[in-house]
């Protein structure tokens, strides 16, 4: 859900030349066994026809289900043929990066729904606590890329991550890859949905791991687990998601305000939200990362709400070099850690960070502060508590 840039790589389609069948059908074949090296989970090869997936967006975009995703719209043009990105493509290499850290526990499930339940910590979606994976999937992609040429010489091709304006779960699934579950998120039989999806446009004619007009397998069934634990309820039917209502997008892509009505049902995520996934029975199948990029970095896994809204601009710049959750800034960070605060016990630790707080020189941070204060019956107003200030709270 992040706006398009221009930092996929692309080389000179013109410098394509044909290739013969034979050697297509084998780089077909040795194009996974790359991938598996590089560190993906699977990669597979699928056509790039769109068409079917596209009535459901534009339904999507007309309901206005992308709230403040403004790109979407403006590059619905680009979803909706590839060709529109690599002139002459022809086929997308889709691969797959699992991300649970390496030494997740095995009760990785239970761990994470029970730190759901305990208000006082802060819950950091689970692809969020290492390093920023458009950087990890792009190098991968590319070297993915660059072992193709070295095998047939120059070719056309666009490495994509989901910065790029593409249906990435649509193509993934024409890829063999999995079936759309209904919680919109691509699931594997054999990995869960915790993976990203990154792309290889190409101008290759390899041929496709799954027939173009083959009906996908579907494996969700009477399930509906997901719509049913969704916090917001923002899955309002299989397959349609309201992300306006969605905890990932309220605090990672909307810029703005929290609507008030939402916040307490927020609970203590703080940075995207994981519930859908962890209620789905085929996350019993999700792997972990053969790469140490996701390993999790400054016990964000186990932080405490306090702790983390005490981190001040330099805190938050140094700890997060390097990771997706940069790109929010400090404030948004401090928006989406005080609805948490709100949402948590009036404890005198929480008090006293809310009150540090609430002179800050961002008034979306004030506002969200406020509302925080006033959920514990208290206000800015409202005399100063007796507890101090903890002394590890450094002021912005
Ligand atoms: S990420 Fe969270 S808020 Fe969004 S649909 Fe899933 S459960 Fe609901
Ligand atoms: S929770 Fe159930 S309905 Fe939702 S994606 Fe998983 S299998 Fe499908």
């Amino acid at each position: 859900m992040n706006p398009p840039t221009s930092a996929s790589s692309r080389n000179d389609p013109a410098a394509t030349r044909p290739v013969e069948q034979a050697r297509l059908a084998q780089l077909a074949q040795q194009i996974p066994a790359w991938g598996a090296e590089l560190g993906f989970g699977a990669v597979g090869i699928g056509d790039i026809d769109t068409a079917e997936a596209m009535p459901h967006l534009q339904a999507w975009l007309d309901a206005g289900r992308h709230g403040d995703m403004d790109y979407m719209a403006r590059h619905r043009h680009l979803r909706a043929d590839p060709r529109l990105l690599l002139p002459r493509a022809a086929r997308v290499i889709s691969a797959r990066l699992d991300y649970r850290p390496r030494r997740d526990r095995c009760d990785w499930v239970e761990h994470e729904t029970a730190r759901l339940a305990q208000p006082e910590q802060a819950v950091i979606s689970i692809y969020a606590r290492g390093r920023d994976y458009h950087k990890v999937l792009r190098q991968r992609l590319r070297q993915l890329a660059a072992r193709v040429a070295q095998a047939i010489g120059p070719y056309g091709y666009r490495v994509c991550t989901d910065s790029a304006p593409l249906l990435e779960v649509e193509l993934a699934r024409k890829a063999g890859l999995g079936w759309r579950g209904k919680h919109t998120l691509l699931l594997s039989q054999q990995a869960g949905s915790m993976f990203f999806l990154g792309e290889i446009l190409t101008d290759l004619p390899l041929p496709a791991d799954v027939p173009p007009d083959a009906p996908g397998a579907e494996h969700c069934g009477s399930c509906t687990r997901c719509i049913d634990v969704c916090p917001t309820q923002a899955i309002v039917a299989p397959y349609q998601l309201d992300a306006r209502r969605c905890i990932s997008y309220l605090t990672i892509e909307h810029r703005g305000s929290i609507p008030v009505a939402l916040r307490p049902l927020m609970g203590n995520r703080v940075y995207g939200c994981d519930d859908c996934q962890l209620a789905c029975p085929w996350n019993k199948f999700a792997r972990v990362s053969r790469l140490p990029d996701f390993d999790v970095r400054h016990g964000l896994d186990a932080a405490t709400l306090v702790e983390l809204f005490a981190w001040s601009p330099e805190d938050f710049e140094a700890r997060h070099a390097g990771s997706a959750i940069r790109r929010i800034g400090h404030e948004r960070w401090l928006r989406n850690l005080a609805v948490a605060l709100g949402n948590a016990p009036g404890t005198p630790a929480v008090l006293a960070a809310l009150w540090a707080r609430a002179d800050h020189p961002s008034p979306l941070v004030r506002e969200h502060v406020q509302w925080a204060l006033a959920q514990h019956g208290s206000g800015t107003d409202a005399a100063v508590p007796a507890t101090p200030v903890s002394l590890h709270l450094k002021a912005d």
